[in-house]
């Protein structure tokens, strides 16, 4: 057992950080980075230094390709129901493992541990679904209309890939990528998000527990994601890229990958409308806004960014949002009493409190919040604004933070129009007793996907992605997730 095993023991009360600076993992070692230096890990909380972990170079992620390349055709040749039983193997130690887990993306990453509790249940389900989908992957048979072959359609893995992903869900963004890629027969290099990059080690320690052959998963963290990045799909051995992150980062990821003709998956940036009809239930829509907004503290692509409800019942509406966002209890992550913890760092505080105070100076008007909070910690309170005019830059941007911005409206048509004026299409909600009207602006609502009277649409059961600036690709779901790490092979044959 390594030292980062030894980490996440549920025996132990405390996690050891000390144990997470020992290496990458490559090729299933511990491996030291060829550079000196360090990457400091935060506690949002306390803005304590709680780890340092190493700094990967160019050379070093040319290792990591390496060694997934060695394990490429092992880990392809691996019958279907062998690699099925060690996904299913990794999402039983994750689900063993919860608590330590939660504590750990907690720590890091700030998010209260009920939202880091529901994290390692959401990113352990990765594993067990792909467990199941390893075992189904089908071809096609045909003729052809001539009559002159047959047509023989096999779906081969499709080789290694690269993930990249953000520090706002530590453990599900990476486990979305690597199970399905897993589960196709690929072998991968993930590169975490530097803010958060402990709960990759973590996991990558419990996938080598799980039965996961060396080299079939590696992880490097760095600095210089760019040229690390650039170098690693440069090696004409990669053949994927997916990657979830802001748009701007998606963009130059993409014209990276065109160089050399890399397949991407991209799970980017939302801006999603939660729509409230007069006749909709207040109370659901005010417990499906508080799950759709406050999930993570905000900091989810899938946050109601911009919440519409018309003017019929838009002052009780907004009157209960004030009443619970004012109610929430804000604090350290870890306190098993906390709502809504601190935002991921300064930077992030100060990108908020620009928006909001940009929304006043327009006209916004305060229910609550709407000052950055004093002290140690990145913290901002729950916010709530109400005469949000329609151009103001919250209206256009991520918020990404705990502030609901509500904009009145009369006719359903002005709703949709309003709703789909964004260059992103991720996520949107509905709230409505009428589910014809539900169903009918649901299916004029530009995005991936919709919550009707439901303010939760992500479960790995279902394919996750976004349409215009938000994305492409899906993951997850019943097909969608796997057969982004595949390619169709096209057999024509005459018997
Ligand atoms: P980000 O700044 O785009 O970073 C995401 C990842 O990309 C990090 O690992 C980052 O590494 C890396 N990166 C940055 N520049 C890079 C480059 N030039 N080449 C290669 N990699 C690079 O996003 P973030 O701030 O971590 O996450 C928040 C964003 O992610 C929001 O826009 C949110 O909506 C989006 N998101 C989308 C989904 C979805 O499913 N659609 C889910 C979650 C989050 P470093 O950390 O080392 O800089």
């Amino acid at each position: 057992m390594n030292m980062i095993q030894q980490s996440i023991d549920p025996e132990e009360d405390t996690v050891d950080f000390q144990s997470f600076s020992h290496g990458l993992y490559i090729g299933g070692k511990w491996v030291r980075a060829r550079g000196d230096r360090r990457i400091e890990v935060v506690d949002p909380a306390t803005e304590a230094v709680i780890a340092a972990v190493p700094d990967a170079t160019v050379e070093d992620a040319a290792d990591a390709v390496a060694a997934a390349a060695s394990a490429a055709e092992g880990w392809r040749d691996t019958p279907p129901r062998k690699r099925s039983e060690i996904l299913r193997r990794c999402y039983e130690l994750m689900i063993e493992r919860a608590e330590t887990l939660a504590t750990l993306i907690s720590l890091e990453n700030g998010k209260a541990l009920r939202d880091a509790r529901g994290e390692v249940a959401y990113a352990a389900e990765f594993f067990r679904w792909n467990a199941e989908e390893a075992v189904r992957i089908s071809g096609e048979f045909g003729i052809a209309p001539a009559g002159t072959n047959r047509i023989v359609v096999d779906y081969q893995p499709i080789g290694i890939c690269v993930l990249i992903t953000p520090w706002n869900f530590p453990a599900a963004m990476a486990t979305r990528k690597i199970a399905p890629a897993l589960a196709a027969g690929c072998t991968v290099i993930l590169k975490p998000a530097s803010e958060t990059p402990l709960t990759a080690y973590a996991l990558a320690a419990l996938y080598e527990e799980a039965g996961v052959p060396p080299g079939v998963v590696n992880v490097l963290t760095t600095t210089n994601p760019g040229a690390v990045t650039a170098s690693m799909l440069a090696d004409p051995r990669v053949r994927k890229l997916s990657f979830t992150g802001s748009t701007g980062v998606g963009r130059t990821l993409l014209a990276e990958a065109a160089k050399h003709v890399i397949s991407c998956s991209m799970e980017l940036g939302g801006n999603a409308p939660f729509i409230v009809f007069d006749d909709a239930d207040l109370e659901a829509a005010l417990d499906g806004v508080m799950i759709a907004k406050m999930r993570n503290a905000g900091e989810a692509c899938t946050a109601a960014n911009r919440i519409y409800v018309q003017s019929g019942i838009h002052d009780a509406f907004a009157e209960g949002l004030t009443r619970r966002m004012t109610a929430l209890k804000v604090g350290q992550g870890i306190n098993p009493e906390t709502e809504c913890g601190p935002m991921i760092t300064r930077k992030a505080v100060s990108k908020i409190d620009a928006l909001v105070q940009e929304a006043i100076f327009r006209g916004a008007e305060v229910r609550c919040g709407g000052m950055v909070t004093e002290g140690r910690g990145f913290y901002y309170p729950p916010t709530v604004l109400v005469n949000v005019p329609a151009d103001a830059r919250m209206a256009h941007e991520e918020i990404f933070g705990p502030v609901a911005p509500i904009y009145a409206f009369e006719t359903e048509a002005e709703a949709i129009t309003g709703a789909n004026d964004t260059e992103y299409g991720l996520a949107a909600y509905i709230y409505t007793k009428d589910i014809s009207r539900g169903m009918r602006v649901a299916s004029r609502v530009e995005s991936g996907m919709i919550g009707l009277n439901r303010g939760l649409v992500s479960d790995p059961a279902a394919p996750f992605g976004g349409v215009k600036q938000s994305g492409l690709g899906r993951e997850g779901g019943q097909h969608h997730g796997i057969a982004e790490f595949m390619e169709a092979k096209y057999i024509a044959t005459s018997f």
